[in-house]
C-alpha cells in the first residue's frame, strides 16, 4: 500500500549522475563530459522534490571530489550508470551502505544486468515512473542480501521538462568550460528493429509536444544562443510534427541542435528544414557494410555499392550540417575478412569530412534479444563491465575472426582514420571553427590515439601476456592481472569499496534466466579468484 505524502517521513537522498566511470584529466573529458548528463537522474531528482524530500544532486564528470560533495546524512541515494560504470555504482553503494543508507541503481546497467546489480542495491530500477518512484520512497528500507527489483510496466508517458530539471541542469552546465548543451527528449523507443539495440524493443512514443515547446521557449530565456542535444534514440521519426514544433518555439538559427538521427530519415528535403532550424550535428548509424540496409535506407545494396550510396548520402549532409559522426559497429556476425575494414577506409576516403566512430560489438545483458543467440552459442565473455564501452573490451567472441586477426584490423582501420593525414582531410572537409576544433580534439584524446594505443597493447599482450590468450579463449574465466589493475587505477580511491567478487559477473544470466542450460561452469569460484585491493 501507498503511503500518502503527508504520512512519508522527510528523507534526505542523495542522486549521483555518473557520466565518469573515474577521476580523469583528459581534455575531451573536461570539454565534453558534462555534456553527456543523463535525463533520467534529474527527473527522479524533480520528483523526489515534489514529494517533499531533500535532494542532493550531483552529475559525476571525472573532476569532483565523488565522496565530499554528498553530505554524509543520506538517507537513500539514486545512483544512474552505464554499465561501464557499474563498478563505480557498486563501490559508492558500499560505501554509502556503510553510512547507513539505503541504495538504489537506475539506467542502462540497471536494466541490462539487473540480477548482478541485486547483489550491491537494495533497489535496482527498471522502466521508473512517478508510482514506482513513490513506492521506493514510501518503502526505503534496506533489501540485503539480494535487493528488490522495481519496475513500471512501461517507459512514462510524460516526464519533467527543462523548466522543472533547470535546478539539476544549471550546475551541471556550470562545470562545462566551452560548449554547454542542454539535455532534451521528444520521443523514447525506436520503431526500427537493429537487433543489437536497446531501444528497438521499447514502444516508439513521442513526449507531449507543448512540453517540448516549452522546453525550447525556456532554453531562450537562459541562453543568448542555447545549444541542444535530442536524447531520442532516432531524432525525427515523426519529421514534421518535431520541425513545426522547433520552428513555432523558436525564430530559425536561433537554437543549435544535435542529434542522432538514421540516414533513412536524412533526406534532402529534410536536412533543408533541419539546415533551417538551427541543427549543427547528427551522428548517423551505418553500422555495417553488409547488413541493416532498411536503417540507412540502402535497402539490399551490400559492400562497395553501399559505401558509395552512404558516402554520396553523407556528403549530401556535410553540405548542409557541419558535424556528422558516422558510426559502425566492428566484428557482426555479417562481416568476414578484411572487406569489411577495407570498405571503411574507402568510406572514409570518399566521405573524409565525417567523424567515424567504431564500437566493438558487445552484448550489454538482456539489452537485446539478439543477446540470447551469443549466450546459447556460449559466445559471451565475462569482461568486467568497466571494459564493456563499446571499445575497451569486445565480450562477444566474433565468428568470423581469430582474435589476433580481429585486433590487427582493428588497429589498421584506426591507425587510417586517425592518421595525419586523414586528420587533414578531415579539417579541410568540416567547415566551421567548432566542428573543426571538435574533430581535432577527439582525435588526439582518448577516441583516437588514445583507442590506438590501447588496442596496440591488447594486442602485444595477446601473443606475450600468458593471461590473455585463454581468458580470450573462454578456456578459464581467470581475469588477467592487467584489467584488474587498470579498474584500480580507473576508479582511483573507490577502488577500496568496490564490494568482493564485483569484477566478475554471470555472463549468460539473461539466457539461464530463461530456463536454459547450466552456463554458470565459467565462473570462477570466489575462492579460487580473489579481489586484491
Ligand atoms: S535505428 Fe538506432 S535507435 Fe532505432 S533500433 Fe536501430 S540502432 Fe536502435
Amino acid at each position: 500500500m501507498v503511503e500518502s505524502v503527508s504520512e512519508m517521513r522527510k528523507l534526505h537522498i542523495g542522486i549521483i549522475d555518473i557520466v565518469s566511470k573515474g577521476p580523469t584529466r583528459a581534455l575531451y573529458a573536461r570539454v565534453m563530459n558534462p555534456n553527456l548528463a543523463s535525463i533520467m537522474p534529474q527527473v527522479i531528482a524533480v520528483w523526489c522534490r515534489e514529494q517533499g524530500h531533500d535532494v542532493t544532486f550531483l552529475c559525476y564528470t571525472g573532476f569532483e571530489d565523488l565522496i565530499g560533495e554528498l553530505p554524509s546524512n543520506i538517507d537513500l541515494i539514486f545512483i544512474g550508470a552505464f554499465t561501464e560504470a557499474a563498478h563505480t555504482a557498486y563501490a559508492l553503494s558500499n560505501l554509502f551502505r556503510s553510512r547507513g543508507a539505503v541504495t538504489a541503481l537506475g539506467g542502462p546497467h540497471a536494466r541490462c544486468y539487473p540480477e548482478d546489480a541485486l547483489r550491491y542495491f537494495d533497489y535496482v530500477l527498471g522502466f521508473t515512473d512517478r508510482e514506482t518512484l513513490r513506492g521506493v520512497l514510501s518503502d526505503c528500507s534496506p533489501h540485503r542480501p539480494a535487493g528488490m527489483r522495481v519496475a513500471a510496466a512501461q517507459q512514462p508517458k510524460t516526464l519533467p521538462g527543462v523548466r522543472q530539471r533547470w535546478p539539476f541542469i544549471e550546475p551541471t552546465l556550470r562545470k562545462a568550460p566551452l560548449l554547454k548543451m542542454v539535455p532534451t527528449l521528444g520521443s523514447l523507443g525506436c520503431p526500427y528493429t537493429c537487433a543489437f539495440c536497446i531501444d528497438a524493443a521499447v514502444p516508439y512514443q513521442t513526449m507531449d509536444f507543448d512540453g517540448v515547446q516549452e522546453d525550447l521557449s525556456f532554453l531562450l530565456t537562459k541562453f543568448r544562443r542555447p545549444r541542444v542535444g535530442w536524447h531520442d534514440p532516432n531524432f525525427g521519426v515523426r519529421f514534421n510534427e518535431f520541425l513545426d514544433v522547433i520552428e513555432r518555439a523558436a525564430p530559425p538559427g536561433r537554437i543549435d541542435f544535435i542529434a542522432e538521427s538514421s540516414l533513412s530519415l536524412l533526406s534532402e528535403p529534410h536536412l533543408k528544414r533541419l539546415k533551417r532550424c538551427g541543427f549543427k550535428a547528427l551522428l548517423p548509424g551505418i553500422e555495417s557494410w553488409f547488413d541493416l540496409g532498411n536503417k540507412s535506407k540502402t535497402g539490399a545494396q551490400l559492400g562497395m555499392d553501399k559505401v558509395r550510396q552512404v558516402a554520396d548520402h553523407v556528403n549530401l549532409i556535410l553540405g548542409y550540417i557541419p558535424y556528422v559522426q558516422a558510426n559502425f559497429v566492428l566484428g557482426l556476425d555479417t562481416d568476414e575478412g578484411p572487406e569489411p575494414f577495407e570498405l571503411t577506409k574507402r568510406f572514409l576516403d570518399l566521405a573524409p569530412g565525417a567523424f567515424p566512430g567504431y564500437s566493438l560489438l558487445t552484448a550489454f545483458g538482456r539489452a537485446a534479444q539478439l543477446n540470447l543467440d551469443y549466450q546459447r552459442a556460449h559466445r559471451v565473455l565475462p569482461f568486467p563491465f568497466h571494459f564493456l564501452n563499446n571499445n575497451q573490451a569486445m565480450n562477444v567472441r566474433p565468428r568470423n575472426y581469430s582474435w589476433r586477426g580481429f585486433y590487427d584490423r582493428v588497429i589498421d582501420l584506426t591507425a587510417y582514420s586517425f592518421s595525419v593525414k586523414a586528420n587533414a582531410r578531415r579539417f579541410r572537409a568540416t567547415a566551421g571553427l567548432t566542428a573543426r576544433a571538435m574533430n581535432v580534439v577527439r582525435a588526439v584524446s582518448t577516441e583516437g590515439f588514445g583507442r590506438l594505443n590501447y588496442y596496440k597493447d591488447i594486442r602485444r599482450r595477446l601473443d606475450k601476456d600468458p593471461q590473455f590468450r585463454p581468458y580470450f579463449e573462454q578456456e578459464t574465466a581467470e581475469l588477467p592481472r592487467f584489467y584488474i589493475d587498470l579498474v584500480r587505477k580507473d576508479l582511483g580511491p573507490l577502488f577500496q569499496w568496490l564490494p568482493e567478487g564485483a569484477l566478475y559477473h554471470n555472463p549468460n544470466a539473461y539466457w539461464q534466466s530463461q530456463g536454459c542450460g547450466d552456463v554458470g561452469s565459467m565462473r570462477p569460484s570466489p575462492n579460487r579468484v580473489t579481489l586484491e585491493k
